[in-house]
């Protein structure tokens, strides 16, 4: 027997025990097990099976011979089913009547196994493929999707690694092989499949393995790369492509579905969340209502810390912080923010989102990383501004940031209608020239009083000879001097007392459950301030008259009575305090 024969015999006995022992086949599994038997056998460096290998297919030759380089066509007269690719360390030399051997040999085991196995294979790869398909249809959730797509890999290339390769983290799939796919150059090969979309397959004989790059395809784009490496020495099967990049479609849509999910449940949470608030914010609310809903609101859908809200006027350097806003805002905001909130907004008029506030220099004392700024432009050169604070930085996400903005847009118009609503109700209850109160808000509050209330007292003032004031400085001092008499009056009250303008230079005051020698001692005090806050100085005269439960008095007896005395105060020669 020459070396050939004795080779040839040797190979031979090695399949058939192969056969013999091994229990299930496939193809990849023996081409594994003839790649490493040749090249044991021929002492060879490497050996590599090309089924349907399209360059060599329908050669007429046997084999090629190149250098240290064989291609041995696998034929039976005019069949060829492919080739095998022998590298050795140096050039070899084999009989003819061997290389026909060898290559018959090989033809007749991979077409008995293709015919068996082949056929069954395919079969099953699109059963496989149908239950992937099938349980994505039933399930949104991409863990479910993935498992199954892991599970049916690991069937097909038991021996093979697998990775899904993701840009973004997903919670609950650290059970998987899932690695990051990081924007730099260490595999760059995965990035081309990820950029281009395109399987990127990379046969490296010198690092002995093969990786392909299958991009997980949805309909919008492509949410990760599927990295399959082959066992040691063996070049991918390229005919699995087909049914590979299926499957890696399949999980690309169970991505894209998710997002898409997730992204519709979330918009239309938002969009609820508008919806209640412009619904609540129609019904005419007090500001101190529409900030309170407000700040509710924000710390509900936000996790908001604290959350404030603040307006100024433009020509104003004073900040109002409203009084919804959470206590923090009320009476910790440091100076330097409140300064900072004012300046920002004035000047830009923009929405700001801030991560870590420790990045800026202009704050003394910084309680808060995370920050929301959202302005406001409100009416009568008004302008606010919604702050919403986390202590971590970070803390937001820049969709509740555009959330935020659009809720903050939705109420802008809630905010300026209650501000105007009470500037007006203010405007009405206020007299233009003095600021005290108006006669109608003092006449509806004593009678308020004189329903829940035991007694109290009312003051009517006189300007004494005003008219002689006009005369001397002229009209606009006289309006001047009405100004101050209308500080005094408010300077010497307590705030559930009423200073009105009653009428031309007269005024009143009602001191509601104060008794009417109290009364005339207020007086008397207002009296000697009116003489020496007043410049010209002026004098007042006062009638004084006091009503308590017991008796049935009513508001018109009342202010009768204090208008005798202060006629009686005249009569007694002005600068005078009188009771009636
Ligand atoms: P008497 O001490 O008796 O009260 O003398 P009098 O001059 O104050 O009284 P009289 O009622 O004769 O005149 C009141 C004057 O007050 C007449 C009016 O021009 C002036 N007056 C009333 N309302 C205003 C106002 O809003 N502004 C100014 N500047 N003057 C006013
Ligand atoms: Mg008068
Ligand atoms: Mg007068």
């Amino acid at each position: 027997m020459d070396i050939g024969q004795k080779m040839m015999s040797t190979i031979k006995t090695e399949i058939y025990d192969y056969l013999i022992v091994e229990k299930s086949f496939s193809e990849n599994k023996l081409l594994y097990f003839l790649e490493k038997l040749l090249q044991k056998e021929l002492n060879a460096q490497l050996v590599t099976f090309k089924l349907k290998d399209e360059e060599n297919f329908n050669n007429e030759r046997l084999f090629k011979s190149e250098k240290e380089k064989l291609i041995l066509s696998l034929r039976e007269d005019e069949t060829v089913i492919g080739t095998v690719h022998i590298y050795f360390y140096e050039k070899m030399k084999f009989t003819h009547s061997f290389l026909h051997e060898l290559s018959a040999e090989l033809f007749k085991l991979l077409t008995k196994i293709n015919s068996s196995d082949f056929s069954t294979r395919s079969e099953k790869r699109y059963e496989q493929l149908y239950s992937v398909t099938s349980l994505f249809h039933s399930s949104m959730e991409v863990e479910t999707v993935l498992n199954e797509i892991f599970k049916t890999l690991r069937e097909i290339y038991e021996d093979f690694s697998y990775y899904l390769l993701l840009t973004s983290d997903y919670e609950n799939l650290q059970h998987l092989p899932v690695k990051n796919l990081e924007m730099d150059t260490t595999n760059e090969t995965a990035w081309q499949a990820y950029v281009s979309g395109e399987v990127q397959t990379v046969d490296s004989i010198s690092e002995r393995r093969s990786l392909v790059y299958i991009p997980l395809k949805g309909k919008q784009g492509v949410y990760g790369v599927l990295q399959i490496i082959s066992l040691d020495s063996m070049i991918f099967p390229k005919e699995e492509l087909k049914f590979l990049v299926l499957l890696a479609n399949t999980a690309g849509t169970a991505f894209e579905n998710a997002q898409l999910y997730q992204q519709s449940r979330q918009l239309i949470s938002d969009l609820k969340l508008i919806n209640e608030t412009s619904h609540q914010l129609n019904t005419n609310l007090r500001l101190n209502e529409v900030t309170t809903y407000m700040r509710e609101n924000i710390i509900n859908s936000f996790q908001a810390k604290e959350v404030g809200f603040c307006t100024f006027q433009r020509a104003n350097e004073e900040i109002e912080i409203l009084e919804g806003s959470t206590d923090f805002f009320k009476h910790s905001l440091s100076s330097s923010f409140k300064h900072y909130i004012r300046k920002y907004t004035l000047r830009t008029m923009e929405p700001l989102f801030v991560g870590d506030l420790r990045t800026f220099d202009e704050f003394d004392d910084i309680q808060f990383c995370s920050c929301m700024l959202i302005p406001m432009d409100l009416t009568n050169g008004k302008i606010g501004a919604c702050v919403v604070v986390h202590p971590l930085p970070y803390f937001f996400t820049f969709d509740q940031f555009k959330l935020l903005q659009s809720l903050i847009h939705h109420s802008t118009l809630a905010f300026s209608n209650s501000i105007l609503r009470e500037e007006l109700e203010k405007y009405v209850i206020t007299d233009y020239l003095t600021k005290l109160y108006s006669r109608k808000y003092l006449d509806d509050k004593i009678k308020l009083s004189m329903k829940h209330d035991s007694f109290g007292t009312f003051i009517l003032l006189d300007i004494d000879d005003f008219k002689l004031v006009n005369d001397q400085y002229g009209h606009q001092i006289g309006d001047e001097i009405l100004i101050q008499v209308g500080s005094v009056i408010k300077d010497n009250l307590r705030d559930t007392d009423i200073g009105a303008r009653w009428g031309g230079e007269e005024l009143a005051i009602y001191l509601p459950k104060i008794d009417l020698s109290l009364g005339l001692q207020i007086a008397d005090r207002i009296k000697k301030r009116v003489s020496e806050h007043t410049s010209p100085s002026v004098t007042v005269s006062c009638g004084v008259s006091f009503w308590q439960k017991e008796k049935n008095d009513s508001a018109k007896e009342l202010f009768l009575r204090a208008d005798t005395a202060l006629y009686k105060a005249k009569g007694q020669g002005k600068n005078k305090v009188s009771a009636g």
